[in-house]
C-alpha cells in the first residue's frame, strides 16, 4: 500500500546538500527522547522471539540500535562547541550516512559473529532487527518541518545510489511513534509474563526475575 509513496531516487549530489534538515539541537532532542527506545524495544522482541541464550538476546538486540551508533558525532560537535573548537558538524555529516545502511549490516554481521552467535537463526534474527530499524526510520523519522523528510542512503557512505525515502513520513516524535512504542511496551509486558524475559536480564538476572515475577503477579499468574 505505502510502496507507491516511496520516493527511490538517485541522487548525483552529496544526500546533505539535497535534503534539508532540522537543526542538530532539535533533532537530537527528537530523537533521543523516542527513537532508541523503540527501536530497542522492537528488536529485544525479535531476540525475545527466537533467541535461545543470552549471548543471541544481546547480539540481535545490538543490531536493531546499532544504526544509531552513527549519531554519537553529536557528542564531538557539543564537546567541541564548549571548548570553543571551530564547528564541526559529524552528526550530521554522518548520522544516517555512516551505519544506516550496507556497510552497518556487514558491521552488523560482524559483532554478532564475535558476539559468538554464528548460527544462522542468529545472524538472519541480527539482520532482520537491523533492516526493521532502517523501515522505522523511513517511515517515521521526520524532523520538525513538513519538508525535514529523512531519507535512508543504503550505499553511503561509498554511494549516493540506493537512496530511499518517503514523501508522507511521520515526524519522529508525533502520536504514531508514541503509540507504536507504548504498543512495544505492552508486547513486551506480554512476553515477559510468558517467556520470563526483560531487557534487564543484561544488566541482572536477579531484577529480571523480580520484575517477571511482578508482572505475572499482576497478571493472575502468582498469587
Ligand atoms: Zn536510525
Amino acid at each position: 500500500m505505502w510502496c507507491s509513496d516511496f520516493d527511490w531516487a538517485v541522487f548525483q549530489t552529496s544526500g546533505l546538500e539535497v535534503v534539508s534538515h532540522g537543526s542538530v539541537e532539535r533533532r537530537f532532542d527528537s530523537e533521543t527522547r523516542l527513537s532508541p527506545v523503540t527501536h530497542g524495544l522492537a528488536s529485544w522482541l525479535i531476540a525475545d522471539g527466537v533467541a535461545l541464550s543470552r549471548r543471541e538476546l544481546l547480539a540481535i538486540t545490538v543490531a536493531g540500535i546499532l544504526p544509531d551508533l552513527d549519531g554519537l558525532g553529536i557528542a564531538l560537535d557539543l564537546l567541541g562547541e564548549a571548548l570553543g573548537i571551530p564547528q564541526s558538524n559529524w552528526y550530521e555529516k554522518y548520522h544516517h550516512h555512516l551505519l544506516h545502511g550496507g556497510l552497518g549490516a556487514v558491521v552488523v554481521l560482524i559483532v554478532t559473529w564475535l558476539i559468538g552467535c554464528r548460527n544462522r537463526r542468529s545472524l538472519i534474527a541480527a539482520l532482520f532487527a537491523f533492516h526493521l530499524h532502517l523501515f522505522c526510520d523511513v517511515v517515521g523519522s521526520r524532523g520538525p518541518g513538513v519538508t525535514d523528510v529523512w531519507p535512508i542512503h543504503y550505499l553511503a557512505p561509498f554511494s549516493d545510489a540506493w537512496t530511499v525515502e518517503w514523501s508522507k513520513q511521520w515526524v519522529l516524535n508525533g502520536w504514531q511513534n508514541v503509540s507504536l512504542t507504548g504498543i512495544l511496551l505492552l508486547l513486551t509486558w506480554n512476553r515477559a509474563i510468558h517467556s520470563g524475559r526483560t531487557p534487564l536480564v543484561f544488566c541482572s538476572q536477579g531484577a529480571n526475575d523480580r520484575t517477571v515475577t511482578v508482572l505475572r503477579c499482576w497478571a493472575g499468574w502468582v498469587k
